[in-house]
């Protein structure tokens, strides 16, 4: 029997399978009594305590485990508990109605949910899974259920169950499940971040499940995770050496982040430098503007630990479909063609200088570049370095520390940025080319909407075409050109990338090392050459079949492996 899922966490798992009975919770609505109503806010305050309790005891395990990045996702659930609202809807509800907390606070966690399950942002709605978790938690304690009872493994198996909270997951035996499937719940859930620091799926890079494999198939995946426990081996070689070919270009490796503590995953995966640091999350999640200080702070911390490695960080892209209900956002008709990006930063200048203001100051500590998303026009990119500009002289006048020869650059995600190239040169000292978004752009086609998934095709003429085009409009004027968008971790695009002149690669510190270990197999002047001809196709299919002949050749066979049977 076979099931396709969503590829949650790279790797194989084989093992018996073990069924996780779903919790139900039986809530009913029980008249409470004038005289008891203050016993019921009494004993609702106190399961939010007993909860908080829990919480904070998983999350000292798992920054003790995993470290105090995972761990933050925990903060989030004790910010759920903390909701004033919740709170006053709760007892108020007690007191006001009569009736019983567990009855009020389930509607007003399902509501919490609903909403969150209509929102289009996919990590906003997969945030749904954390409000559920904390929801069971609570009732859990109102209604003197115990904890949810976990199956005692004695060996390596796989979890099947219709849902699993991250806080449930961190109470997982990592030794013992060798994979965990759930029926809900997407690739970036809190459940499946927690699950992927401490170990695999059934065919995580795929999303197959195979219940009772015939001999053939399981013999695949036997042989298949022996291979990734030696490939990983190999690949751990390799941190420290540089991303050189065989005859001696260098290509700048970089990785993609979000958070401050993927600094650690970044120099375990042995990047030259973090080519993307996406900065809309200060932005997301909250009520009320970061301050400058706040900025500064985790933008000091990335760019002094990665010192002398150099930082990009691109400045907010948000609107659209990333939505700050505090700065005025709203839901869009066309988000991806909506107030978003540069045109967003633009409209609020203050909230954007106060964004230049605090990467600039954390340009004392290191080595730190800036970009700016969804440029459009040569108007667009004056505006901004204007005000970059502003704020240079401004701290120059205060004397406040910072790098003046700060490099700026833009991000090439619009076919009109890349037809005008050639004029974004003159002001840019380098170009990353958000290949997601151009792609997006490109083929007319939402990145977003699963209908169309089959379209998204980065080895397209008319997107390679693209790249070429940019790469030689900043060559020609002297700039390097790098690219950050996911086709740059796939390790034969990234062969053709090289060919194509890309001086720089940046994508997720899982991705690295395997495309590290591609440009240290091949000549540049082999790539170019199958870039040259690449050119000349004119259909993606063509493009890969090239790739799989060329790159067959001349890479390992590890790194061009057929990764499932199915
Ligand atoms: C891109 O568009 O390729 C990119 C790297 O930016 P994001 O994925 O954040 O839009
Ligand atoms: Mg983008």
């Amino acid at each position: 029997m076979k099931f396709e899922g969503i590829a949650a966490s790279p790797g194989i798992g084989i093992g018996p399978v073990v069924p996780l009975e779903r919790e139900e919770f039986a809530v009913r609505e029980i008249p409470v009594p004038r005289e008891r109503v203050e016993l019921e806010v009494e004993r609702f305050l106190s399961a939010l305590e007993a909860s908080r309790h829990d919480i904070r005891a998983i999350r000292d395990g798992i920054a003790a485990e995993l470290g105090e990045h995972d761990a933050r996702i925990y903060d989030a659930h004790l910010l759920i508990l903390d909701d004033p609202v919740l709170q006053d809807t709760v007892c108020g509800g007690i007191r006001r109605e009569g009736r019983n907390a567990e009855f009020l606070f389930r509607g007003f966690m399902e509501g919490v949910a609903a909403h969150l399950e209509n929102v289009k942002d996919t990590y906003l709605r997969e945030r749904t899974a954390d409000v559920v978790d904390v929801e069971r938690r609570v009732l859990r304690h109102l209604l003197g259920n115990g904890p949810r009872v976990l199956p005692r493994l004695d060996r390596p198996s796989i979890l099947i169950a219709h849902d699993i909270g991250p806080s449930e997951v961190a109470l997982l035996d990592r030794e013992r499940v060798a994979a965990l499937v759930t029926e809900v719940g997407g690739r970036t859930s809190h459940g499946a971040i927690v699950a992927r620091g401490r170990g695999g799926a059934v065919d995580g890079f795929s999303g197959h499940v195979e219940i009772d494999p015939e001999p053939p198939a399981a013999a695949f995946y036997h042989t298949r995770s022996l291979q990734l426990e030696q490939e990983g081996r190999s690949l751990r070689m390799l941190q420290s050496e540089p991303a050189v070919t065989l005859d001696g270009r260098r290509v700048e490796l970089g990785a993609n982040i979000e958070l401050p503590g993927d600094v650690d995953h970044v120099l375990a995966a042995g990047a030259d430098s973090i080519g993307l640091f996406r900065t809309e999350f200060f932005y997301l999640n909250r009520a009320e503007l970061p301050s400058e200080e706040e900025q500064v702070r985790a933008y000091r911390e990335v760019a002094e630990r990665m010192s002398p490695r150099p930082v990009i960080f691109r400045t907010m892209d948000l609107g659209g479909d990333k939505v700050a209900s505090y700065l005025g956002t709203t839901h869009e008709a066309n988000p991806f063609l909506g107030w978003r990006g540069i045109r967003f930063a633009l409209f609020h200048p203050e909230v954007f200088r106060t964004q230049i203001r605090a990467i600039y100051r954390a340009s004392a500590h290191g080595r730190v570049r800036m970009m700016f998303p969804m440029v459009s026009s040569q108007d667009e990119l004056a505006r901004a370095l204007q005000l970059c500009a502003d704020v240079a002289d401004e701290l120059r006048s205060r004397g406040v520390p910072h790098d003046p020869g700060l490099e700026i650059g833009l991000m090439i995600e619009t076919p009109s940025a890349v037809w005008i190239s050639d004029v974004l040169a003159r002001e840019a000292r380098f170009f990353s080319i958000g290949s997601n978004d151009l792609i997006q752009y490109t083929l007319a086609m939402d990145r977003d909407n699963e209908r169309l998934s089959h379209l998204y095709e980065p080895l397209e003429p008319s997107v390679l075409r693209s790249i070429h085009h940019t790469v030689e409009a900043g060559h020609r004027a002297g700039r390097w050109v790098g690219i950050c968008g996911e086709m740059a971790g796939d390790p034969r695009t990234a062969i053709l990338l090289l060919g194509l002149g890309v001086d720089e690669l940046s994508m997720s510190c899982y991705d690295l090392p395997r495309v590290k270990a591609a440009l240290r197999s091949v000549r540049h002047e082999e790539a170019a050459e199958v870039a040259a001809r690449a050119l000349e196709l004119s259909a993606a299919g063509a493009v890969k079949e090239l790739l799989r002949q060329r790159l067959e050749v001349l890479l390992p066979s590890f790194l061009v492996a057929k990764r499932s049977p199915l």
